[in-house]
C-alpha cells in the first residue's frame, strides 16, 4: 500500500498514450496499413476518448463525434476530424466504433436520422464497445444486416487508465471472418480480442463480468464501513483481507480508493447500476434471479443520485453516512 492506494498486482494504472509496436506490427501484418484505415469513434467519454487517442497514436485516420462537442476538441488537436453527426463521422469509414453509455445512447448513435448507419457504406464494419443489453445487441445487429453492414459486439474490460494506454481486453461476438478482418483495430486499442462466438455473446459475458464486479464492490463498501466502526485497525485489517482469498484485483484497487476517499471517476456508479439492471434481465431469461445484483444495484443507485460524477468507489459514502448505534 502506497499513498493510501492498495496497488493492483502487476497492473498499476498509468495514463497517457503509448505506441504499442506489437499492435502496429499486427496491423501491418493484416495489410491494414497499406492505406490509412479510416475509423469513426462515436462517444468520447472516459473510455471512448482514450480509445480514440490510441487509434490516432497508432496511425489510423480517425473521425470523432460526441454529443457534447467540447469533449472532441482535444482529439481534434491530436489529429482527428471532428464530425457534426454520427452519420458524418461514419461517412467513408472502414470501421465505426461506438462507446456510449447505454442502449438508448447506442440507439441514437446508430439508428437516428443522423445516426452512423445513415452514413456507412455496405461492407463497412460496425463495432459497439459499449456495455449494452443482450436484447439490444441482437436488435442492432439485425438493423446492421438489413443495410449490408457487418456488426461486432465488443464490450471491454479495463477502465480509464487501460483505455488511455491501449491495454483493454475485448469480449467479442461476431462472424469469425469479420472478427479476423478487425483484429488489427482491436489490438490498436487493447491487448486481447477474446472471440466468444456469435453476436450477443460479448454482451452476455460482459454482463456476467460486471455482475461479479458490482457485487464485489458493493459488499467491499459494506465490509470497509464495518472495519472502520468495529475497532479493528483499518490498515492492518484491510491488508490482511487483501492478502487473502477476498483480495481480488478489483477489491485491492477499490479498497485503496475507498480508504483514500479518492473518487476521481474511472467508472461512474450510474453505469454500474445500468449493467446490473441489464444483467438481471439476462439472467432472469435463464431462470436465475439475481438477488445479490439487485441488492448491489440499490447501493449504486443511491450513490449515483448524490455523487453522479464520482467514481463507483463512492458507493461507500451513503453507507458511511448512516450512523451506527451509539455505544
Ligand atoms: P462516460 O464517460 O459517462 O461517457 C458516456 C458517453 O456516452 C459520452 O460520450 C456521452 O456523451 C455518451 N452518451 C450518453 N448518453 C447519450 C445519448 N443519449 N446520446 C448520445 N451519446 C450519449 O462513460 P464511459 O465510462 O466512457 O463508458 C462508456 C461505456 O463503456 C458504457 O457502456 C460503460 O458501461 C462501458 N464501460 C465503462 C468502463 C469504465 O471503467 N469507465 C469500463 C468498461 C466498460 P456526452 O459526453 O455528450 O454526455
Amino acid at each position: 500500500m502506497k499513498d493510501g492506494h492498495i496497488e493492483l498486482d502487476g497492473n498499476i494504472p498509468h495514463l497517457g498514450i503509448e505506441v504499442d509496436e506489437s499492435a502496429l506490427a499486427k496491423i501491418r501484418g493484416d495489410g491494414m496499413n497499406e492505406k490509412r484505415v479510416k475509423v469513426a469513434v462515436l462517444g468520447l467519454g472516459i473510455m471512448g476518448s482514450g480509445m480514440a487517442g490510441q487509434l490516432i497514436a497508432k496511425g489510423f485516420d480517425v473521425a470523432v463525434w460526441n454529443r457534447d462537442r467540447a469533449k472532441a476538441q482535444p482529439l481534434g488537436h491530436a489529429g482527428a476530424r471532428i464530425a457534426a453527426s454520427p452519420a458524418k463521422a461514419a461517412d467513408g469509414a472502414d470501421f465505426v466504433v461506438a462507446m456510449v453509455a447505454d442502449d438508448d445512447a447506442s440507439r441514437r448513435v446508430w439508428l437516428s436520422e443522423e445516426g452512423a448507419f445513415a452514413g456507412m457504406r455496405a461492407g463497412a464494419i460496425a463495432v459497439d464497445c459499449s456495455t449494452l443489453s443482450v436484447e439490444w445487441v441482437h436488435t442492432l445487429s439485425a438493423a446492421a444486416a438489413e443495410r449490408g453492414i457487418d456488426f461486432i459486439d465488443a464490450p471491454v474490460t479495463g477502465t480509464k487508465p487501460q483505455a488511455a494506454a491501449g491495454t483493454l481486453r475485448f469480449f467479442a461476438g461476431g462472424d469469425p471472418a469479420v472478427l479476423a478482418k478487425s483484429e488489427g483495430l482491436f489490438l490498436a486499442m487493447g491487448t486481447e480480442l477474446i472471440r466468444l462466438g456469435p453476436v450477443g455473446n460479448g454482451a452476455m459475458l460482459k454482463l456476467i463480468n460486471n455482475f461479479l464486479c458490482g457485487v464485489q464492490v458493493a459488499s467491499l463498501a459494506e465490509a470497509l464501513v464495518m472495519i472502520e466502526r468495529c475497532g479493528l485497525d483499518v490498515q492492518q485489517a484491510v491488508g490482511a483481507l487483501a492478502a487473502g482469498a477476498p483480495g481480488s484485483p478489483l477489491v485491492k484497487m477499490l479498497a485503496g480508493r475507498m480508504l483514500a476517499r479518492d473518487y476521481r471517476p474511472n467508472f461512474v456508479p450510474a453505469l454500474m447500476a445500468k449493467d446490473l439492471r441489464y444483467a438481471s434481465v439476462a439472467f432472469a431469461e435463464q431462470g436465475i434471479a439475481l438477488a445479490t445484483a439487485d441488492a448491489a444495484r440499490a447501493r449504486f443507485e443511491a450513490v449515483a443520485a448524490d455523487f453522479p460524477d464520482a467514481d463507483m468507489a463512492a458507493v461507500i459514502e451513503p453507507i458511511r453516512a448512516i450512523r451506527g448505534p451509539s455505544r
